[in-house]
């Protein structure tokens, strides 16, 4: 095996990965490979994979772990021909999201003389998911992010910059959220279990500001290179 730097970060929606990830990426100059962005572009690319994932979504179902995978090695080999990964280092976001894809995530990366170095746990109490995401508001024209209580608008429910009235996005509403903890729960928590297991998980303390966290997950990462 090589010494590559290969984390997956996995948490509740809420715990603020999304950020974090490109942070954390940045920090260790890991290619970043984000679930969501890499279905979007293959179906908007109406690659194969595309397509073929886009009848399942379309139907409103997710796409299968298999198509996933692919997607996912296309992007990993190309990154490493191209060798746009500095020393091939790897950060992944939403991926695996549970066991039937990590079980061939890591068959491809057994292919690839690759492996996962470390696992982040984004460990994040449910009251403040609900806290999180059901005071968030959103500006339908530029996408600005609000906190009714940790970054209100100026205005009354106001975009600063655009004036326009801010709205809950469909995925921060309470019954969704509810669904979305459930799912995560069910599909993605049996992972962390399988990582422990082999003594890959740094458990992080997602209830802190996100500077903390960030700090938290730098410095655990760097007790796993070692
Ligand atoms: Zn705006």
């Amino acid at each position: 095996m090589k010494n590559n730097l290969i984390c997956v970060l996995i948490g509740a929606p809420g715990a603020g990965k999304g950020t974090q990830a490109k942070n954390v990426a940045n920090h260790f100059k890991c290619k970043l490979i984000s679930t969501g962005d890499i279905l979007r572009e293959n179906v908007e690319n109406k690659t194969v994979l595309g397509l073929e994932a886009k009848k399942y979504i379309d139907n409103g179902n997710l796409a299968p772990a298999q198509i996933v995978v692919s997607m996912i090695k296309n992007v990993i080999k190309s990154s490493i021909e191209k060798k746009d990964a500095s020393d091939n280092n790897f950060l992944f976001d939403g991926f695996p999201r549970d066991l039937e894809q990590n079980k061939l995530f890591e068959q491809i990366l057994a292919q690839l003389n690759l492996s996962i170095k470390a696992v982040i746990y984004i460990n994040i109490e449910d009251d403040v998911v609900y806290e999180r995401l059901t005071n968030r508001r959103v500006c339908p024209k530029c996408n600005r992010v609000y906190h009714l209580k940790f970054n209100p608008p100026k205005f009354d429910n106001l975009c600063d910059d655009c004036k326009v009235a801010l709205i809950t996005r469909e995925d921060d509403k309470i019954d969704v959220i509810k669904k979305r903890l459930e799912v995560y729960k069910q599909l993605t928590e049996p992972l962390i279990e399988y990582y422990r297991k082999k003594n890959k998980v740094i458990e992080i303390n997602g209830n802190k500001d996100a500077e903390e966290v960030l700090k938290d997950i730098i410095s655990g990462i760097n007790c796993a290179k070692q």
